[in-house]
């Protein structure tokens, strides 16, 4: 059976200069290889703004939102100068969220062997293997197939 992990937003915050990303590549997301850390943050922890700061201030154009106001970064026209994180009124997205990282870090989350890598790489408990399905009463949402993701969502 296919394994299935939790990665744990809440607790994650709490560790800096993370060695380990969890990594996917979908046409959804123009077919660009993301962090999960990513997809997650703007799916779940943004507050999905409707004038949003983080837009205006890109000097590339790279942040746009889709129709359910979930923001996607075009990763080829990103800079990483970070003044979307720095003007985030909310301080929704990480300090590291768009750093480079070593190759070696990165996890590719459809393949099943490297999930369980990505599990062992995390810090502590805050990715683990994951039986359940979406149980949004426990905060627990689905990000895509296979990983769920724990994290408090601002309500409008
Ligand atoms: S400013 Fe922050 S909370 Fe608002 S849309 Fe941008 S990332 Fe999300
Ligand atoms: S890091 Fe800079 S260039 Fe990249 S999305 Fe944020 S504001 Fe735009």
């Amino acid at each position: 059976m296919s394994k299935k992990i939790l990665i744990d937003l809440l607790k994650l915050r709490d560790y800096e200069n993370l060695l380990a990303e969890g990594i996917y590549k979908s046409p959804d997301f123009n077919n660009e290889f993301k962090t999960i850390r990513e997809l997650a943050t703007f799916h779940f922890t943004c507050r999905k703004c409707e004038a949003a700061p983080c837009i205006d201030v890109c000097p590339a154009d790279a942040l746009e939102k889709d129709e359910n106001g979930i923001i996607n970064r075009a990763i080829n026209l990103c800079i990483r100068c970070k003044s979307c994180i720095a003007i985030c009124p909310f301080g929704t997205l990480m300090d590291d969220l768009f750093e480079k990282k070593p190759k070696y870090n990165f996890f590719n989350l459809k393949d099943d062997g490297e999930l369980k890598k990505f599990v062992d790489a995390c810090p502590g408990d805050t990715v683990t293997f994951y039986e359940g399905d979406e149980d949004t009463e426990n905060n627990i949402y689905k990000l895509i197939e296979k990983v769920f993701v724990k994290e408090f969502i601002w309500e409008h």
